[in-house]
């Protein structure tokens, strides 16, 4: 197509992105030629910004600038309960339905013995440690509906239980296989207010 090297490299960089084809990735590159330096420096440099400047809360795993992220520093929120979570990304979805206002823990993926994921590659350690100091009373599983979502649960429930920790699952009206950051905030409101303990 293009036959110019550098704009080559540029359309294959957005194609890299979600969701975008090579057509849309074609319309992004074109854009960017048509921005000032100044503008296209600007782009470059949130992209590299971001990625020094993010990393992981070391509290709960979610993005942060700082070493514990703005939810887990904040004051206002309910540190007897912890929703647990596959990705950061899950975090931004339950955000938006506002009734929330416990901790996070991202435990970064499922257990899949398929793919080789075992429960010591997720931050469960992390997450039983952070129980261990009494102060949690309730624990919602938010992992996708999935097989892999269902097993993870099931294999937190089983450890967190003894503890004397109340532990809830969210009650998902998504079909199964359906993905948290996929659902509407409607139904993850309901999901939330109609959890059901494990
Ligand atoms: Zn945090």
């Amino acid at each position: 197509m293009a036959q110019i090297p550098s704009l080559e490299i540029l359309i294959e960089q957005f194609r890299k992105l979600p969701g975008v084809g090579r057509r849309s990735a074609e319309r992004m590159a074109y854009s960017i030629l048509d921005y000032s330096k100044e503008e296209a420096e600007l782009f470059a440099r949130a992209i590299t910004e971001a990625k020094e400047n993010i990393h992981r809360c070391n509290n709960c795993f979610n993005f942060s600038e700082d070493e514990k992220c703005p939810i887990c520093t904040n004051e206002d929120r309910d540190r007897s309960i912890i929703c647990v979570v596959e990705d950061a990304r899950d975090i931004t979805s339950l955000e938006k339905v506002k009734e929330y206002h416990g901790l996070y823990h991202v435990i970064g993926g499922t257990i899949s013995p398929m793919n080789g994921v075992g429960p010591e590659e997720l931050n469960i350690r992390e997450l039983l440690l952070r129980l261990s100091s009494g102060e949690v009373k309730e624990l919602i599983i938010a992992t996708n509906p999935t097989v892999e979502g269902e097993t993870t649960a099931l294999y937190i429930s089983k450890l967190v239980k003894p503890l004397g920790i109340k532990v809830s699952r969210l009650a998902y009206g998504m079909p199964v296989g359906g993905e948290l950051d996929h659902a509407d905030e409607v139904t993850l409101l309901r999901a939330m207010e109609g959890r059901r303990e494990l």
